[in-house]
């Protein structure tokens, strides 16, 4: 009664008013799959943050960046479950077992993953494998690089002048090479917006995959490296040009790139300038 006179007269308009009960509670033999968003640690959501304050242990990626575990609860135990591009991967299959496990064991369990955790980031196998083993769970969304990761970059993934679809596809396959489930002659002219989750390192074969199927070579690449955090940088080509571009070894990672004339909106739209680079949040 008293929390709902709190809520309904004071509001919780600020920050300060959250406090765990405002949140579903985090219950011990549980593992939550949080989306940290793409590097700007204000990026998660408020759920994610909750979550951060009560976890015991926190299982996380490399792409999660380090400003947030800083927001942890300090007695968190942190265990790094990180995987670089290229590499062969390692063993997602012990990183899910350990979830298990550890929420057998009775702790709070928080996964906590770079960008959106359903969008290239494994976690429908570890949905899976959590709801195979009986393990309750909650997914919590979190920004993906494909769509805020371009918005710091002053990209709009939509445009009503531009695009009405967009598509989402990754450039690399569990093998290490271009994805054979791709029907590359279909998506070359099916949307006007490309966005590929890691797709540096194949970006020339990608890019005559679809020349030859009949995509503009004129068409705009933006390459957009660490985007929403300190080192962001964004590099512009055609589509023709953008093959060499992949080929140097030199793009930082990692990058999102993406294909189509919504980049032009850059020109005018990039926001994401040193000043607010301060910023610790943002
Ligand atoms: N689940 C993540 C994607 C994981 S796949 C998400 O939703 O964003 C890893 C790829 O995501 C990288 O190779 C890169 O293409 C992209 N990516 C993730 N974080 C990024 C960032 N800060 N800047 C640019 N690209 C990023």
């Amino acid at each position: 009664m008293f929390r709902w006179l709190r809520r309904r007269f004071l509001g919780q308009g600020h920050f300060a008013r959250l406090d765990a009960a405002h949140f579903p509670a985090f219950e011990p033999g549980t593992v939550w799959l949080v989306g940290a968003g793409p590097g700007a640690p204000g990026l998660i959501s408020l759920l994610g943050y909750h979550a951060l304050g009560q976890a015991d242990v926190i299982v996380y990626d490399a792409l999660v960046g380090g400003g947030l575990l800083e927001m942890a609860n300090p007695s968190a135990e942190r265990i790094y479950a990180g995987k670089r591009g290229g590499k062969p991967s390692p063993k997602q299959a012990d990183i899910t077992l350990r979830l298990v496990e550890l929420a057998r064991g009775g702790k709070k369990v928080l996964r906590l993953k770079g960008g959106d955790p359903m969008m290239f980031g494994r976690g429908g196998e570890e949905a899976e494998t959590l709801a195979r083993e009986g393990i309750a769970f909650r997914i919590v969304p979190g920004i993906t690089a494909g769509v805020g990761g371009l918005a710091y970059a002053g990209i709009p993934v939509t445009h009503r002048d531009t695009n009405q679809a967009v598509i989402f596809l990754t450039g690399h396959d569990e093998k290490g090479g271009v994805p054979q489930g791709v029907d590359w002659q279909a998506v070359a002219t099916a949307a006007p917006v490309i966005v590929m989750y890691m797709a540096v390192k194949h970006l020339g074969s990608i890019a005559e995959k679809l020349i030859a199927a009949g995509r503009d070579p004129g068409d705009r690449v933006a390459i957009v490296s660490n985007a929403a955090s300190p080192a962001q940088s964004v590099l512009e080509a055609t589509l023709a040009q953008a093959g060499a571009l992949g080929e140097r070894q030199d793009i930082p990672t990692p990058a999102i790139v993406v294909l189509g004339p919504v980049s032009r909106y850059r020109e005018a739209f990039d926001w994401y300038r040193d000043a607010l680079k301060e910023n610790t949040l943002g």
